[in-house]
């Protein structure tokens, strides 16, 4: 009797998870068709990582997760709010072959300091594997209820869908940036240059705010070609570049207006203040020392400098730059115009004078 009673509750229960497993499953597949949906029509690379994050939770309920997406020379990484960041970076930096934390954007939160997480134990990480033709990317997770064995089929056919939603996405990112992007020296090109000045002028006018220009051309720079070549050449425009992008300021614009003259958009800035940037500029750029196989390269350059007045359109305001340049190239090259002038009487120097010829 007994036996029997055993054998109908072992049978029912049986049939119960047979039933109940299978109830789940579908439901499972039903939550990761909407996913794998709305995955598709996310636009950005953030928008596509949140999406997976969403659906491996809602499916496996999984307690940590990370995202770590090859970009450049270091990754992008994803991370949840509650997993302790330095535990796992030393994963990431092995896993993708880098050298420093410093290579790893992340791209979901800021962190605090001494922040402390849920315990766990790095062996119970699981990662997985994203390689499709422009994207490469791993997945960490720490799943929190039991995993059946159509999980796996699901934790794939999330992470395939991803990986070709992200492939797609960094290829539009790629197309987009290589139609504004000067290739050499990393910045803008004249054609998107314009489009931000044109940007920056109405929203100088609407909100009734100064801004100038510099356009800066380097001096004798076709010597610098003869001399130690092309190659040396660039190299040189491209050290200058980031000089100079490292001591302007995130909102102003820089861009490359011909083959080795440059110009920039200073927001918020008034011409006095713009002259004061150009001559720091001009100054750092004439001690840099750029190596070119056995040589060390000097190279200085011309800056024009004009604000926008109030009748000024985008034309007008880079011709007034322009003008000035070609005054600096008269005046000797390696000089700022209008340039500031200060009177000095006795110790005391009098306020900045701007000059021009
Ligand atoms: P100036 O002081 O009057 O500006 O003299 P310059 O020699 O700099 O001016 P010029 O216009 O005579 O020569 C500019 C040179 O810049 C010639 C051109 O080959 C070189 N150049 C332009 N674009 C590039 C580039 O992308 N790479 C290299 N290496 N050289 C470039
Ligand atoms: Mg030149
Ligand atoms: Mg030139």
């Amino acid at each position: 009797m007994n036996i029997s009673r055993i054998n109908l509750s072992e049978k029912l229960y049986a049939m119960l998870s047979v039933f109940f497993g299978f109830a789940q499953r579908q439901a499972d597949h039903k939550k990761l068709n909407r996913h794998i949906l709305a995955l598709n029509q996310k636009e950005n690379l953030a928008g596509i990582i949140d999406e997976v994050s969403l659906c491996l939770k809602s499916i496996l309920n999984y307690r940590l997760f990370a995202f770590v997406l090859e970009k450049g020379d270091g990754v992008d990484v994803w991370l949840d709010p509650r997993m302790y960041r330095k535990s796992l970076e030393g994963f990431i930096l092995k896993d993708f072959n880098l050298k420093s934390p410093d290579q790893l954007n992340y791209i979901n939160q800021t962190f605090v300091e001494g922040e402390v997480e849920k315990d766990f134990g790095l062996n119970q990480l699981i990662s997985y594997d994203l390689n499709e033709s422009s994207c490469k990317a791993k997945i960490y997770m720490l799943p929190s209820k039991t995993m059946f064995d159509y999980h796996d089929e699901i934790i794939y056919l999330v992470l395939q869908s991803a990986a070709v939603a992200l492939s797609r996405q960094i290829d539009i990112e790629n197309l987009k940036e290589s139609a504004v992007i000067d290739p050499l020296t990393g910045c803008y090109n004249r054609r998107e240059f314009e489009n931000h000045l044109n940007r920056q002028i109405a929203g100088a006018f609407r909100h009734k705010t100064p801004l100038s220009l510099f356009m800066f051309d380097l001096d004798h720079f076709k010597r610098i070609n003869d001399t130690y070549g092309h190659l040396a050449g660039d190299e040189v425009l491209k050290e200058v570049v980031s000089a100079v992008k490292r001591n302007i300021r995130a909102q102003d614009t820089l861009a490359r207006y011909g083959g080795e003259e440059f110009i920039a958009i200073l927001p918020q800035t008034d011409k006095t203040k713009a002259m004061e940037l150009a001559d720091r500029l001009r100054q750092i750029i004439s001690t840099l020392r750029i190596k070119s196989q056995d040589h060390q390269i000097r190279v200085t350059a011309s800056f024009g400098v004009a604000q926008l007045d109030h009748h000024a359109d985008m034309n007008r305001l880079i011709h007034d730059a322009d003008t000035m340049l070609y005054k600096a190239k008269l005046n000797g090259r390696n000089t700022v115009m209008p340039g500031l002038m200060k009177l000095c009487q006795s110790e005391e120097c009098q306020p900045a004078k701007e000059f021009s010829v």
